[in-house]
């Protein structure tokens, strides 16, 4: 594997690469690599001949009072698990050089942007955006790969790529979740024996949902409000929301088969997001082995 740092050493490997035929497959992360992210390098690999994954903890994205200073890094850890995992390429860019000045030129995600996690966090996903469409830029890749835990981030990529012309495949990869249901997050080791125990109530609230969905339920406030109720009876969560909205992220009054439940919670402090295809139920995402 090989390790890069400088945008011109990564531009110009990616520009070798395309020159000789390969087809690249890319996977932004933010570090803290888990089982999670290198299920997204396999999704690479199978569709290109060199994967890239980049570490870069995106201050763009984060809001004030939020966890950028202590976010976990240890780029050691990640370079060890990336080669292990089939990376090809780690590029680890310092701030300096996605930033070299303050960012002027940015993506605006639209309405969708400002819903669910955009209402939470102000200003999140036009960072997202625009770290991702900087990130694109000086790799090109011909495909990218994103995690569908971040459900409402993976659909605004998906927009920017269409509306934008970009010449990228988008896959969007299944959750990887703990032996109990919740999914691998790098912030899970934020949490305490306690908070670690009320997170599991997160993919409770999504097996209800889909539960009632399979029992027929389609009012989409109905099935929100279940899944409402299941996080609400956890007394070590605090719930931002939860909600029944389509696969586009357009509200919904009645829920289909690709319908997505949503929800967010904090437990201690550490703020939890997690989702599920009621068409697909759970099933459909794979566990790690306990
Ligand atoms: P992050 O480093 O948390 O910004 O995530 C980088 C990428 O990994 C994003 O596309 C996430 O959606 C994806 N990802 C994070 N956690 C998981 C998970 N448990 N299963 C699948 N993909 C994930």
């Amino acid at each position: 594997m090989l390790s890069v740092s400088a945008l011109t050493a990564m531009r110009a490997h990616a520009q070798e690469a395309r020159r000789a035929g390969r087809r690249i497959g890319f996977v932004p992360t933010m570090g803290a690599l888990h089982a999670g992210h290198l299920a997204l390098v396999t999704a690479a690999r199978a569709r290109s001949d060199i994967v890239v994954l980049s570490v870069f903890v995106n201050p763009l994205q984060f809001g004030p009072g939020e966890d950028f200073a202590r976010y976990p890094r240890d780029l050691q850890r990640d370079t060890t698990l990336a080669a292990a995992g089939g990376v090809d390429v780690l590029w680890a860019p310092s701030r300096d050089a996605i930033y070299p000045e303050a960012p002027q030129v940015t993506v605006v995600p639209g309405p969708a942007g400002d819903r669910l996690e955009g209402a939470i966090r102000p200003g999140h996903f036009g960072g997202v955006l625009t770290v991702v469409l900087k990130l694109f830029g000086v790799v090109q890749p011909d495909v990218a790969v994103f995690g569908r835990k971040d459900f409402q981030q993976a659909a605004l990529v998906r927009r920017m790529v269409r509306e934008l012309n970009l010449p990228i495949d988008l896959v969007v990869s299944p959750t990887i979740r703990e032996p109990d249901g919740l999914a691998l997050s790098s912030r899970n080791v934020y949490l305490d024996a306690v908070a670690r125990a009320a997170a599991a109530a997160l993919p409770r609230a999504l097996a209800f949902g889909v539960e009632a969905f399979r029992s027929g339920e389609r009012n989409a406030a109905a099935l929100a409000d279940g899944a409402r109720t299941v996080l609400d009876a956890e007394r070590g969560l605090t719930v931002d929301y939860a909600a029944c909205v389509a696969d586009d992220l357009e509200p919904q009054v009645s829920a289909d088969e690709r319908s997505v439940l949503v929800v967010a919670a904090r437990a201690a402090g550490t703020r939890l997001i997690d989702n599920v295809v009621l068409g697909e139920g759970l099933e459909e995402d794979i566990r790690v082995a306990g």
